[in-house]
């Protein structure tokens, strides 16, 4: 497999983390499967018994004094079907406990950051850690955010990054491949981690995910002991009733086409979230389904989430999707504060569901083709 990250960073890397003793390891809101995937097996990489990795100089974790402290957390709760993820009993939720989560953030000595560059994806807890001026460890496929504490070449930061890679999950395998010649030592926690992102970033191999070199790391991943059948189970088969029949509604009722520009458009208000008793991760996959129609080319998915306490507007989560050579991320950037891979967006604005559709349909026929 062609070694693609820089030998000499993966191996400053090392040495950072060799030498931490409190290290804490971040992911995005709303985790996803990639999101979920790279943390995680960052987690059992740095706490199983994967010290023989770090036989680089006859060094290991475990032969530090002391303990390391590894600790994941998540900017807030990650959808129940990646609860049968190993460790996933093991996040610490900052939302749930953010004075908590301060703390830890405060008094650690390296970060690994994965599945995203821009620490206001991560906020209050992007802040808290560009406080802290610890090296920082980033795994991530998306294109790198500028002028942010991971871009400022000032700080110590190591970015590995391909945005053109499947996942992070990749990103992260290859790092793990490049720290020495272990994927024979792969756990099968690790395994499964990578898979599940792997598995869930490229719509299980149906997108971002033509290049052969992927199916050597899959192959690799089984080796090591992913179990890939299961893995789709556990993830795609153990929906609740609720979750099914809310895609159903919204497909058939709130799915919206504009045919000469080959776009749908879906929109669930929180009253409508509310009928079928929403939970995170219930809206997951939806932006995708209107792709399946032969004319549909572009999905968008809006779905709103009440005000907070003591504020007056709802915030307004918006899903860009589409296929080929359409990108939809500098329409997320430029008109939803948001961003993303060419492919797939996200963004969010506050105010109502009409004023968003509004936006909507003043902002596509700019960003997007008329075929
Ligand atoms: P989703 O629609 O699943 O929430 O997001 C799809 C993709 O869009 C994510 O994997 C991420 O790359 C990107 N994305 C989502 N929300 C944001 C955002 O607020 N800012 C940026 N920069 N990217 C986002
Ligand atoms: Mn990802």
């Amino acid at each position: 497999m062609t070694q693609i990250l820089n030998q000499e960073h993966v191996n400053q890397a090392a040495e950072w983390l060799r030498s931490a003793q409190k290290i804490v390891i971040l992911t995005h809101m709303a985790p996803d499967g990639d999101a979920m995937g790279s943390a995680l097996a960052m987690y059992h990489f740095l706490t199983g018994l994967q010290s023989s990795i770090f036989n680089l100089q006859s060094s290991s974790l475990e032969g530090r004094s002391g303990g390391v402290r590894v600790t994941l957390i998540t900017p807030n709760s990650f959808p129940a079907f990646f609860n049968w993820m190993p460790g996933a009993d093991k996040v610490c939720i900052y939302e749930s406990a953010p004075q908590k989560c301060d703390e830890i953030i405060a008094q650690a000595d390296l970060f690994i950051c994965t599945d995203f560059n821009d620490p206001k994806r991560i906020n209050p807890a992007g802040d808290k850690m560009a406080a802290n001026p610890a090296p920082k460890i980033v795994f991530d496929h998306h294109i790198l955010v500028p002028d942010t504490p991971l871009s400022n070449p000032q700080t110590p930061v190591l970015m590995f990054s391909l945005p053109s890679s499947s996942s992070a999950c990749e990103v992260v395998f290859r790092f793990m491949s490049q720290l020495s010649t272990i994927n024979s030592q792969l756990s099968t926690e690790i395994a499964t981690c990578l898979y599940t992102g792997l598995m869930t970033d490229t719509g299980n191999f149906s997108y971002n995910s033509t290049n052969c070199e992927l199916y050597e790391i899959v192959a690799e991943l089984i080796r090591a002991g992913a179990r890939k059948d299961e893995i789709y189970n556990a993830v795609f088969n153990q929906y609740s009733v609720d979750k099914v029949r809310l895609a159903g509604y919204a497909l058939y009722r709130k799915m919206r086409i504009y045919p000469e520009y080959h776009l749908a458009l879906i929109t669930l208000t929180a009253d409508e979230l509310d009928l079928y008793h929403y939970q995170t991760g219930d809206t997951e996959g939806l932006v995708n389904e209107p792709l399946q129609i032969a004319s549909v080319h572009y999905s968008v998915f809006m779905r709103e989430e009440r005000a907070k306490p003591g504020t007056t507007r709802s915030r307004i989560r918006i899903s860009f999707r589409s296929q080929g050579d359409r990108p939809v991320n500098v329409w997320a950037s430029e008109v939803f504060h948001g961003g993303g891979h060419a492919n797939a967006s996200g963004g969010e604005m506050f105010g109502s569901i009409p004023q968003a559709v509004r936006l909507f349909e003043q902002s596509f026929p700019k960003y997007i083709k008329k075929e």
